[in-house]
């Protein structure tokens, strides 16, 4: 570990490697980091990895940590310096292949953690919107909400709140995750799993399209039951903005173009930009 004026550059040990689509080639990683016990993050946030690349310069790119913090698969023993990642293959990409192709055991620079894509507090009903790989700071809030594994396990953080996770991808064997998120479902009846494919085979039985389309109908189902016409009325301009106070609130994660058509979709029905919390990957 050294620190310089700006940051502390920490180095983690990769520990624990899963191919976990074999088609989309995606990895799940788990890393501990050197020399300290407690590595501590929000969950939602990302880590900047820096290594060389085979022209001999340094690179940088932003990974959301996969995991909460003090979730480690460690049963309840305290591993507050574990963290998770998830990276797909991008061709002719340098760091995603990187990782990819890196063994057990090997040593990556990282410094962190930033960002602001966190759950807003207190929780509010939530839809948490994602595809590809913008499911790994999604599992962070579902970690945190329900943790599982660590100190934490067994407490439920969501407060009854309802809490959507719209996921979507091409094919069945790109939903990461999946096993974890259906078995978190199966167990609290406020937390709904929905994946959607939008290229599906005749074989799938679930739903299908963008995860938009989805989301417009949570949101259609939730006004219906509570008495609510739609679009919203604009908030009132007198309000501060620190004064705003939502029931609901969307969290975006993917590639822009994703981002842009679900905050489309949510600015039609009169959602508040601030009612939107978006992570852009590219
Ligand atoms: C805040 C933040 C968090 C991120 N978290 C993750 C993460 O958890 N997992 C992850 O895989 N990536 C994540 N990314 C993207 C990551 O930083 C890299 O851009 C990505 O791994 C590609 O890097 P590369 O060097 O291989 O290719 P580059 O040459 O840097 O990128 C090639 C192109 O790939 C596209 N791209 C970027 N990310 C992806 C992706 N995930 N899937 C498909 N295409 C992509 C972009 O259009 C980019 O222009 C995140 C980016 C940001 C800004």
């Amino acid at each position: 570990m050294s620190t310089d004026l700006e940051r502390t550059l920490y180095t983690a040990r990769l520990e624990r490697k899963e191919c976990i689509s074999e088609s989309a080639q995606c990895y799940h990683f788990e890393f501990v980091v050197d020399n300290v016990v407690d590595f501590p993050f929000t969950a939602g946030q990302f880590v900047s990895l820096v290594a060389t690349d085979p022209s001999g310069k340094e690179q940088t790119r932003a990974y959301s940590i996969a995991s909460a913090h003090n979730s480690g698969r460690s049963g309840n023993v305290r591993s507050g310096n574990i963290l998770d990642l998830c990276a797909n293959r991008t061709e002719g990409g340098f760091f995603s292949n990187f990782l990819a192709d890196i063994p057990i055991g090997s040593i990556i620079d990282m410094h962190g953690p930033y960002g602001y894509f966190v759950l807003k507090q207190p929780v509010t009903d939530s839809i948490l919107i994602s595809t590809g790989t913008g499911i790994a700071p999604i599992r962070g809030f579902t970690q945190w909400l329900f943790p599982e594994n660590g100190p934490d396990a067994g407490q439920d953080r969501s407060e009854g709140k309802e809490i959507w996770c719209v996921y979507g991808t091409r094919h069945e064997s790109e939903l990461y995750y999946r096993e974890e998120l259906e078995a978190l479902a199966a167990k609290h009846p406020n937390f709904h799993y929905i994946p959607t494919l939008s290229r599906a085979g005749e074989e799938w039985s679930g739903l299908r399209g963008h995860v938009q389309e989805h989301v417009a109908r949570i949101i259609e189902e939730r006004a219906a039951k509570l008495g609510i016409a739609l679009p919203l009325a604009p908030v009132d301009p007198a309000i501060r903005p620190n004064d705003l106070k939502f029931d609901i609130n969307a969290y975006v994660c993917g590639l822009s173009n994703m981002i842009t058509s679900v905050r489309e979709k949510l600015a039609s029905y009169g959602w508040h930009r601030k009612q939107i919390v978006a992570e852009r990957y590219d």
